[in-house]
């Protein structure tokens, strides 16, 4: 076997040059055989995209299957109680999110966000059916969800502009985290009590302001943002 006389690497009987060096194989002993078979592919192999109706119609027939796996079992076990309907509503919610993306390529985020936001609320109103909850779904799970959409939605605006890099999706994520959650809090307060008293979503509130506001101030000096790119690899 002959070996690179620069760098010593072990080389291949066929290799005319060192591939790590480019050094040139000098071995009169042992001359490169160029009919011989190389050690590596000529041709470059592709992998096959996956085809994205095939893998929906895939997510479809499982999600189908434990549906009604479920709903036939629930025929035999406890038949009393409708149990298998949380697992087919979560099966629908499910593919609601997955297939319509996967199928409709560039669907609009506005009806992207519609059609979650529609599919979770749906699900909630199953169990809220099935546990006589009605006053709570439209007092308290409905306006929670609506808010979720809407600032989901936002969010979905706003990094469409500015996604410009990683600080600033950052930023703007914890900052949504924060006000959704102050707004989740205002929901429960007023579902509960009529009345709105800010506890624990103003300790989560001052927490996103306290990691949103450095933030802020690494993005705007340029020698900070450049630093922090080069610590945190972004
Ligand atoms: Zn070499």
């Amino acid at each position: 076997m002959p070996y690179c006389v620069h760098c010593g690497v072990e080389l291949d009987a066929t290799a005319a040059f060192c591939p790590l060096c480019h050094t040139k194989v000098l071995d009169l002993s042992q001359l490169p055989d160029p009919a011989a078979a190389q050690p590596f592919p000529t041709q470059r192999g592709e992998v096959a995209p996956v085809a994205k109706q095939e893998l929906a119609l895939l997510i479809t027939a499982m999600l189908a299957c434990v549906a009604a796996c479920c709903g036939i079992l629930n025929l035999f076990l406890r038949p009393d109680r409708g149990w298998s309907l949380y697992v087919i509503g979560a099966a629908v919610m499910l593919w609601l999110w997955i297939v319509p993306p996967l199928l409709a390529r560039g669907m609009h985020l506005l009806l992207r966000l519609l059609v979650d936001v529609v599919a979770v609320g749906l699900y909630i109103y199953l169990i809220s059916v099935d546990l006589d909850g009605k006053a709570w779904f439209w007092g308290l799970a409905a306006p929670i969800i609506l808010w979720g959409g809407a600032v989901l939605l936002l969010l979905g605006l706003v990094l469409r502009v500015y996604r410009r890099s990683v600080i600033t999706t950052l930023t703007i994520l914890i900052g949504s985290l924060g006000v959704f959650l102050f707004g989740v809090e205002y929901l429960i307060d007023h579902w509960l009590c009529a009345a709105w008293e800010p506890s624990w979503s103003l300790v989560v509130l001052t927490i996103c302001v306290g990691l949103v506001i450095p933030l802020i101030i690494v993005r705007r000096i340029p020698s900070l943002r450049e630093e922090a790119r080069k610590r945190f690899h972004l």
